[in-house]
């Protein structure tokens, strides 16, 4: 395959800045709520995945299988340091999870499949990490809200427990797990996530979801 052929990597904005992060670190079961939600355990110890570059998107495609969204607070890591936040929704298709959690198998093809991580921009981290929550809005209807202030493990206890493991490239982003609420959405619904520092609202995001489109036209 010549160069040109090649699809070119996912980016990240934060400003006028551009990233090509190599992953997203993702901890799943953060979140009373959402653990009691799927009946999973409460974790021993923190669970984390991967998802590659080239799951990222900016665009909210419907994955072609049955799936939920996962609202979720983003930083992007520069420097070793949470540096940047966004908004992050990790899609998951749902019944391939499933069987493959029974079976004790990897989870890859049900999160880490292209156009799973859906991002929003990215802006300064506020030095009160702390006071930050996510909304996530479907056609004007509330369905997930968390803070960090709620979460098991805060993001500094995931970028350290990340960095025992993984090597952390500037850009590269973290996922914070997500709170009760999440379900499916159709072609055509508005998702529309706030990210709120106290109450106040620092960075919102609309997607309307869309049909994938068959590349093989
Ligand atoms: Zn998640």
């Amino acid at each position: 395959m010549a160069d040109r052929d090649l699809p070119e990597w996912n980016r990240i904005r934060w400003g006028n800045r551009e990233y090509l992060p190599s992953k997203v670190v993702c901890v799943g079961r953060n979140f009373l709520g959402h653990i009691r939600e799927l009946n999973n355990p409460i974790p021993e110890e923190m669970v984390l995945f991967i998802k590659p570059n080239s799951s990222i998107s900016e665009e909210f495609l419907l994955p072609g299988e049955p799936f939920r969204y996962e609202a979720e607070i983003a930083f992007l890591v520069e420097g070793g340091e949470l540096r940047a936040v966004g908004i992050g929704l990790d899609l998951t298709l749902r019944e391939k999870q499933k069987f493959l959690k029974e079976r004790g198998l990897p989870w890859e093809k049900s999160k880490a499949f292209d156009g799973s991580a859906v991002v929003s921009e990215f802006i300064d981290v506020p030095p009160t990490i702390e006071e930050l929550a996510l909304e996530l809005e479907i056609d004007g209807q509330l369905r997930q809200r968390g803070a960090v202030r709620e979460m098991l493990f805060p993001p500094k206890e995931i970028l350290r427990e990340s960095q025992k493991y993984f090597t952390l490239y500037d850009g590269d982003l973290l996922f914070t797990g997500t709170p009760a609420g999440v379900g499916e959405v159709t072609a055509g619904q508005k998702v529309r996530c706030r990210l709120l520092l106290k109450d106040k609202t620092i960075l919102a995001r609309e997607w309307t979801v869309l049909e994938r489109k068959d590349e093989c036209e």
